[in-house]
């Protein structure tokens, strides 16, 4: 027990590994292109009773140019894009809310899916780079208790072609020139948006493998220029080292003291703070990767000058930066960013134990634009919605964007 002013339990049980209920596989969205590798889209194309070179012009058309529309297809015979496209590239991402900041060059868009949940990602165009933030599952079974998105517990896994989406439409937005100053490719993914990317592990995998390849078969991103973001689920971390990819693993640690780091990121109590850096350690190691350590300024609560020196002591040495966080309040939450001067000094402290530290920018506060924030007022709007429904006896489609 923390004497601390930490003393809101975890809500819920954890969700470590997304469970399989029935019916599970109607709540997933149709396959789509995206889902595929070369030699899947071939058979999938074969299987229409098409050529084969086909899945390569289709591919083309979506990784290489960003274009979903059949009726722009124009190399392909009409009756034949139609059928391909009617096949594999379902609609999957409807937008149902767009907002913008920093004159365009922050978005984030809220998505409604096929079954109704919703999930949203967030586009940040720099001078020298576009980065796009996507969402890996709706809702998060992590139940961190700082963060939006892990107050409404875990809907789904999205699968990779809802994953891979979301950043083919940022792509073709940044190809367009609609990001004023900023390069015309969008370069960067980071897995922080919802969900927790390795709790949905062979989808995210495949979802980089997707953003990675070179196209047609994939975006042609650099795997160095990926994200992936975990609360420290420790044998998927092990598992990701084997994978052969390049990608940067970010660890949310939050807290350097099992104590405090048990309530801020519940999975904690199964993976302790030294377990999850071992395996952080063996990433780095295999990968040759600096991991980037997560670390949510919280006021009064992680952010005193002890706990700046212990984790000083725990990451000197070691391949790994460190990023503060600004804590983003969540509405109803008693917690707080911490003031800037400490914030400073804990960052001062870390950096005389000679590990790199900076602060998160925090980019598109003004439209809610971190931490499943735009999603938890739509779920708690929907949520209304039912109720208002049911007073004038129908059920909407509200319900099912509030499940
Ligand atoms: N589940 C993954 C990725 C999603 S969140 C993870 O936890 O790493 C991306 C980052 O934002 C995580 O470090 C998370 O702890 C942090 N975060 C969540 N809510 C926040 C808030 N209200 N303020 C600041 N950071 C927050």
């Amino acid at each position: 027990m923390t004497t601390l002013p930490v003393t809101e339990p975890p809500r819920r049980e954890l969700t470590l590994v997304q469970p399989e209920p029935r019916g599970r596989r109607a709540t997933l969205p149709p396959r789509h292109l995206a889902d595929l590798d070369q030699a899947g889209r071939r058979a999938a194309v074969a299987a229409l009773g098409e050529r084969e070179f086909r899945a390569g012009q289709l591919s083309t058309h979506y990784f290489g140019r960003f274009e979903r529309d059949p009726g722009r297809m124009t190399d392909i015979p009409a009756a034949t894009r139609d059928r391909l496209a009617g096949d594999l590239l379902p609609h999957l991402l409807t937008p149902v809310r767009e907002l913008s900041c920093d004159d365009g060059r922050t978005r984030k868009t809220l998505w409604r899916l096929h079954d109704g949940s919703l999930v949203e990602s967030v586009l940040m165009g720099y001078q020298d780079r576009v980065t796009v933030c996507v969402s890996s599952q709706a809702g998060c079974g992590m139940a961190c208790p700082f963060c939006a998105t892990g107050q409404a517990g875990l809907t789904r896994n999205l699968s990779t072609a809802e994953i891979v989406d979301q950043v083919v439409w940022f792509a073709g937005q940044a190809a367009r020139g609609d990001l004023p100053g900023c390069p015309d490719r969008l370069s960067r993914v980071v897995f922080m948006g919802m969900g927790e990317p390795l709790a949905n592990y062979n989808r995210v995998v495949d979802a980089v493998r997707r953003l990675t390849a070179p196209a047609p078969e994939g975006l042609g991103l650099s795997q160095r220029h990926i994200t992936v973001s975990t609360v420290g689920l420790v044998p998927a971390m092990r598992r990701l080292a084997g994978e052969e990819l390049s990608v940067t693993l970010a660890l949310s640690l939050h807290a350097p003291d099992d104590g405090l780091r048990d309530e801020l990121v519940p999975v904690n109590q199964r993976w302790k703070v030294a377990e999850v850096l071992d395996a952080a350690w063996s990433y780095a190691a295999v990968t040759g990767r600096r991991v980037s350590i997560e670390y949510a300024m919280i006021r009064d609560v992680n952010d005193q000058p002890w706990r700046a020196d212990l984790l000083g002591r725990l990451l000197a040495g070691q391949l790994a930066h460190v990023n503060l966080i600004p804590l983003n309040p969540t509405p109803g939450s008693r917690w707080d960013a911490s003031p800037k001067p400490v914030e400073r000094e804990f960052a001062r402290r870390l950096r005389a134990a000679g590990v790199p530290t900076t602060v998160r920018d925090t980019r598109g506060r003004d439209i809610d634009g971190a931490c499943g924030q735009l999603a938890a007022a739509d779920v708690a709007r929907a949520a209304a919605n039912v109720v208002q429904a049911a007073r004038d006896g129908h059920h909407g489609k509200e319900r099912e964007a509030a499940q």
